[in-house]
């Protein structure tokens, strides 16, 4: 997988991709990266990436010339502008980080992460010219209902959400059983001491009785997606998508005294 991020700073993110696993990936080869300084497409001597809006409003908006240049000299697709017959795989996906992009979601990393190259478009001011969506961007993602005043700390989230998906740069196992896999959030974990103060760790864990130590850990699974996120637990009732044992487990909750929004 390679990352493309296209920013007015994009110094921002370099410090992240000097960070322990995912440096390892890169030098490893799993994982490439490079940054791309729109104002290096800029056409005057103030290297001017803005303008104010047509129809007035507040604030400034991102040109659509330098944005298109830097797209395109890192092989972006204008789909206003065909080139033929496009080979399977040689398009990379172009992502523009916006507030009023699809949300951002642990399937939606998942999809992502299958894909041989990302293009990230971090905006600024009051966003980008409309025509540099139509023209090149393929997803708008948003990373949360709120606003930020730029998009290079939502694509340090989309990529961190990524990149440890994308096969051989974390082992397997310590993705089967985290928030949001099998649609419940992550059980309760402990490590040592097995005192903290006075609390102490859950007996069941120190047993060694792996079957029951399974089993404990699905039901606080159920009952902290049941208590913090109903929402999910709806979803994939609705969905179908709970086994057997998960489905008997919720039934069991609701009929005890514990109502959501508690543990
Ligand atoms: N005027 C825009 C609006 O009201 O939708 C907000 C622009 S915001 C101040 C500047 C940039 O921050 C956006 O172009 C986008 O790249 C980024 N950004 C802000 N909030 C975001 C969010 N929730 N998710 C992803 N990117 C975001």
């Amino acid at each position: 997988m390679r990352y493309t991020v296209l920013s007015l700073f994009p110094e921002m993110m370099d410090a992240f991709f000097a960070g322990s696993i995912i440096a390892k990936a890169i030098s490893r080869g799993i994982i490439a990266y490079r940054s791309v300084n729109i104002r290096d497409f800029a056409d005057d001597k103030h290297r001017t990436c803005d303008d104010a809006p047509y129809g007035g409003g507040p604030g400034m908006l991102m040109m659509a010339e330098p944005l298109g240049r830097a797209l395109e000299s890192v092989g972006a697709w204008n789909r206003l502008e065909p080139r033929g017959v496009v080979p399977a795989g040689t398009k990379p996906r172009v992502i523009y980080l916006s507030p009023s992009g699809r949300p951002f979601t642990q399937n939606k990393a998942e999809a992502l992460a299958r894909e041989p190259e990302l293009i990230l478009l971090c905006g600024r001011y009051e966003g980008i010219d409309q025509r540099i969506i139509d023209a090149f961007v393929d997803d708008e993602i948003s990373i949360g209902d709120y606003v930020l005043s730029s998009g290079e700390a939502a694509a340090l989230v989309v990529i961190d959400a990524t990149y440890r998906l994308v096969d051989a740069v974390i082992t397997p196992a310590s993705l089967e059983e985290e928030s949001f896999s099998g649609g419940l959030l992550e059980y309760p974990q402990y490590t040592r001491p097995e005192m903290y103060g006075m609390l102490k760790v859950p007996e069941i864990l120190l047993s060694g009785h792996h079957e029951n130590i399974r089993r404990w850990r699905l039901t606080k699974r159920v009952e902290k997606t049941r208590a913090l996120r109903p929402d999910l637990i709806r979803r994939g009732e609705e969905a179908g998508f709970f086994d057997e044992e998960t489905r008997n487990i919720i039934a069991a909750l609701q009929g005890t005294a514990g109502s959501e929004g508690e543990i």
